[in-house]
């Protein structure tokens, strides 16, 4: 099976790169980060409020996080329910970086990403595909771009999906809170791969980016 890791910062345009390269190559698209905001809802859900909770490791028993695509957009599934729409927001990013510090949540979930790559050709994205999910992946991108480029990203995204009361500011303070933490949690940091491809997408489109992923993906062929 053929694998594309890209890994990289929050807001930096994984998902939008990502989705429109598994389009074109014919692969199947994973949002690794909506599994972990998957999570992170599951513990809002059930009042859990920090990683010394000592029901996370009977709540993970009773967890069931599957993915599923409809007109080719990927849908979570979480204990039988779609909670696809409830992902989204900055405050669920949070909880799912808090939360994505905790091993045995990391393992779970690290499992089910494998798994999937070995049925299907992929393009997946996250903070530690190239690093530990698929260290044999085909080709590797680590992107990033400013945080005030990345913060305008999830401000119009946002704003797209029709929420209002929002504040660009307070936006880029929290990715970049977000970003501190999963560059320097203890287990499986965000950091780019030794083998992976640094893009930086601040001065130019996402399509420019796919195009160059795109003449990446023929020179590795
Ligand atoms: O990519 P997204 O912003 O949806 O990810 C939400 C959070 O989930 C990240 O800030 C990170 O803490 C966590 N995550 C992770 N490993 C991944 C994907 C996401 O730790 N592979």
């Amino acid at each position: 099976m053929n694998s594309i890791a890209i890994d990289g910062p929050a807001g930096a345009g994984k998902s939008s790169i990502a989705k429109a390269l598994s389009k074109r190559l014919g692969y199947i698209y994973i949002d690794t980060g909506a599994m972990y905001r998957a999570v992170a809802l599951f513990f809002l859900e059930n009042n859990v409020a920090d990683g010394t909770d000592s029901r996370i490791e009977s709540l993970l028993d009773k967890l069931e996080i599957s993915i599923k695509y409809e007109d080719g957009a990927q849908k979570v599934i979480l204990n039988g329910e779609d909670v696809t729409g409830k992902l989204r927001l900055e405050e669920i990013g949070k909880l799912a970086s808090k939360f994505s510090a905790i091993g045995i949540v990391r393992e779970k979930l690290v499992a089910l990403q494998r798994k999937l790559a070995q049925k299907e050709n992929v393009v997946m994205d996250g903070r530690d595909i190239g690093t530990v999910v698929l260290p044999n992946a085909n080709l590797k991108i680590y992107l990033s771009a400013s945080s005030k480029v990345r913060a305008k990203r999830r401000y119009l995204e946002l704003l797209e999906k029709g929420h209002t009361d929002l504040d660009i500011n307070d936006i880029e303070d929290e990715i970049i809170k977000r970003d501190e933490a999963d560059m320097n949690r203890k287990i499986s940091p965000l950091k780019q791969a030794d083998d992976a491809y640094y893009l930086d997408s601040s001065d130019i489109t996402l399509e420019e980016v796919v195009s160059k992923i795109l003449s990446m993906v023929k020179e590795e062929r």
